[in-house]
């Protein structure tokens, strides 16, 4: 958790020279400029290099970054002992600092939604507290209820409680954390950057490692809700069974089912649903799954108390999940048998399992500034770096392998790196090579632990297609019997079924999910006609599969909700419900756009996609018009009652 940044201390200088050893070189030349004032290190031949795949360090010569090194230390030492920071560049000036970080030219429509992401700019930060004025007494008879407390529902709850609004969270789990509650496999750990990963209000200048394990991020949500005094807020183990708005009186009528399994109805005026996309876990609908006499669990439900050492196991799936856990459990078993339906493309991450050392968390804590912009060069890498490479160019002829020229570069660059890692097993490779685009599916981050697993001599991938499971194993197409101990569902969540199994019933008593009708939609993600008061965060179509993290989204999501309550209470109504054409042409838009892109193409099959075929869980646009779109809700897409 963030403390404060201490400025004054005794620090050695070897203490300091070893945590500029370990310093992200184009972050530590910006916050250079705001410790000392100094631009002159910031010339056009040592402008660092757009460097996705590399190192991080911009490619600068190594004289260029030994005199930043020297300059820094200098800077750092003065700082620490109490000189005066000089005037911080204006917005103007930090312009120039963006492109030199991001060793790119940033659009200019960037520019505004990366100084909030910076938040270096005075009152831009997102996560600030929101003004919200409203009557006393029209925010004192408001309550709202959030259907969830993972990262999301912790979230609106915070917003909720700076703008002095009553609420009350109610979660079917335990304790707090959403997913990284609930997914506990061995490898379990995030694969966007912790440092970007996290909060942009509450920055932990300790993540032990760049990708953090799932105890690090369930402890590191367990201390927002602790820090924010959330809990007293949250009914644990309390599950929602249905909710019905009343025309009458306009509120939602909430029926739980309390821990000792009795009901009770709950009254709130709004209702923020953030369950999320992936928490009910899918089992597949194989052949004689309940036949087997073994035994079998799926990833997000782990037996710890099943001990697979020296057990015959099979692991079905190769998704993020499996990806993670099977080279964890790979030494331990007698033998593993991993079923592939479709290989994963792997992004090439070095530092993916890499503690962050002692001088980078040093220097994060320690030196205004670089913490800001080592994340803002993080959002930046992974906010648009990829995403032109799996656009669909609607020109391209060539093979159904690939979208578009750049997307056919990137796999050729891909190929390569998979094909000499299974070096090992000759008749490997060729498995492991997705025939669909890169940017079908989501990509799993590499750095060579996956498929040196698969090396082993006790592990097995076949991608003959599963027949049936069989009271001893899983029969295969290609008529062979893999006797097994214990399989292990790595088969995902039912995603596109959202907030499946609770039942909503809106506006005249529609049921909302027989109004989807199998296909989940909303207005950008939060808002469906018929439900007024009603708002989904990471609802339909706000997934992203290569840019950008989560927590981003769901900071545009409650700034815009919180933004919805504020048109609602101030303008004295009683309810906010999206217009049914704003609803409809967004959504027409977002099928377009996800028709551009990689993972919306015909033969690309995903989680991404509903039982109609359609991409009902991402966003396919890039992250800045996310942002634009919900900074401020337009009261015009809505119908207000009174
Ligand atoms: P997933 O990506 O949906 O993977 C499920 C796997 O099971 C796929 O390989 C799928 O094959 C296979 N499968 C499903 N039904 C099958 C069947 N009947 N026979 C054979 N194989 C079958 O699920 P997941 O790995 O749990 O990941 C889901 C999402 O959760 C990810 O995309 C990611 O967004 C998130 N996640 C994130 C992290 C992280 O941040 N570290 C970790 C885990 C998960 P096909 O591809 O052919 O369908």
């Amino acid at each position: 958790m963030a403390a404060e940044n201490p400025v004054a201390g005794t620090w050695s200088d070897e203490t300091i020279k070893a945590a500029l050893a370990d310093a992200h070189i184009p972050s530590l030349m910006a916050a250079l400029v705001h410790l000392t004032g100094d631009r002159s290190h910031i010339k056009l031949e040592w402008k660092p290099t757009y460097d996705f795949f590399g190192d991080g360090q911009g490619g600068l010569p190594q004289s260029a970054v030994e005199e930043i090194r020297s300059k820094a230390f200098a800077a750092i030492k003065a700082h620490l002992s109490g000189q005066a920071m000089p005037d911080q560049p204006t917005e103007e000036n930090l312009r120039p600092l963006m492109d030199f970080v991001a060793g790119a030219e940033i659009p200019e429509r960037y520019v505004p939604f990366l100084l909030e992401e910076l938040s270096v700019a005075n009152g831009r930060e997102r996560g600030a507290p929101a003004p919200f004025d409203a009557p006393a007494d029209a925010k004192a008879g408001f309550k709202t209820l959030i259907i969830g407390s993972g990262m999301s529902g912790l979230l609106s709850a915070i917003h909720l409680q700076r703008a002095g609004l009553a609420f009350e969270i109610l979660d079917k789990n335990a304790d707090v954390g959403g997913t990284w509650f609930e997914n506990t496999y061995p490898g379990c750990r995030v694969d966007n950057p912790n440092h970007l990963y996290s909060y942009s209000f509450e920055p932990n200048y300790d993540w032990p490692f760049h990708y953090s394990t799932q105890d690090i991020l369930y402890q590191y949500f367990r201390n927002v809700a602790d820090k924010y005094n959330l809990r007293p807020h949250i009914r644990f183990s309390t599950e929602v069974i249905s909710s019905t708005f009343n025309e009458m009186t306009n509120d939602w009528h909430v029926i739980i089912k309390r821990p000792d399994g009795t009901r009770e109805t709950l009254v709130a005026n709004a209702v923020i649903c953030a369950v999320g996309q992936l928490n009910c876990p899918r089992l597949p609908d194989i052949d004689g799954r309940d036949s087997f006499m073994g035994t079998s669990f799926h990833s997000a439900r782990w037996r710890h108390d099943v001990d697979l050492t020296g057990k015959r196991v099979a692991v079905i799936g190769t998704g993020a999940s499996a990806f993670q856990f099977v080279p964890e459990i790979a030494p331990k078993v007698g033998h593993l048998t991993v079923f592939q339906r479709t290989p994963p493309w792997l992004g090439p991450t070095p530092n993916y399992h890499d503690k962050v050392s002692e001088g980078k968390k040093w220097l994060l804590r320690h030196v205004p500034y670089y913490e800001k912009w080592y994340r803002f060069w993080l959002f930046w890498m992974l906010t648009d770096g990829i995403y032109d490479y799996v656009k669909v160019d609607p020109n391209w002829t060539g093979p159904k392998t690939a979208v578009s020229e750049t997307n056919m570069l990137l796999r050729s660059m891909l190929e390569a790196l998979i094909v000499a890692q299974a070096g090992a097993k000759p008749d490997l490779a060729p498995k492991l090579v997705p025939q669909y685009p890169m940017g079908g599916k989501r990509s799993v981050r590499d750095n060579g632990v996956w498929i040196s697993a698969l090396c082993r001599d006790n592990v097995d991938l076949t991608d003959s297609p599963i027949k049936r499971i069989v009271p001893n194993g899983i029969e295969t197409a290609d008529g062979k019997i893999h006797e097994v101990d214990v399989i292990i569902y790595g088969t995902g969540f039912t995603a596109s079924d959202f907030l499946m199994p609770m039942k909503f019933s809106g506006r005249n008593g529609v049921d909302l999910h027989q109004q989807w009708d199998g296909d989940a939609r909303a207005y950008l993600g939060m808002t469906v006609p018929n439900f007024p008061n009603l708002f989904l965060l990471y609802g339909p179509n706000t997934n992203i599969v290569v840019n950008g993290s989560i927590i981003f989204f769901s900071e545009c999501s409650v700034r815009y909700i919180m933004g919805c309550l504020k048109l609602l209470i101030q303008g004295g109504h009683k309810a906010i419900e999206c217009r049914q054409d704003v609803h409809d042409t967004f959504n027409a838009e977002v099928d377009a756009g996800n028709k551009l892109m990689a993972w919306g193409v015909e033969q690309v099959t995903s989680w991404y996609k509903n039982a109609r075929g359609r991409v009902s869980q991402n966003w396919p646009f890039p992250l800045v018009d996310y942002w634009t779109r919900t900074r401020t809700p337009a009261p015009g897409d809505f119908i207000f009652r009174d």
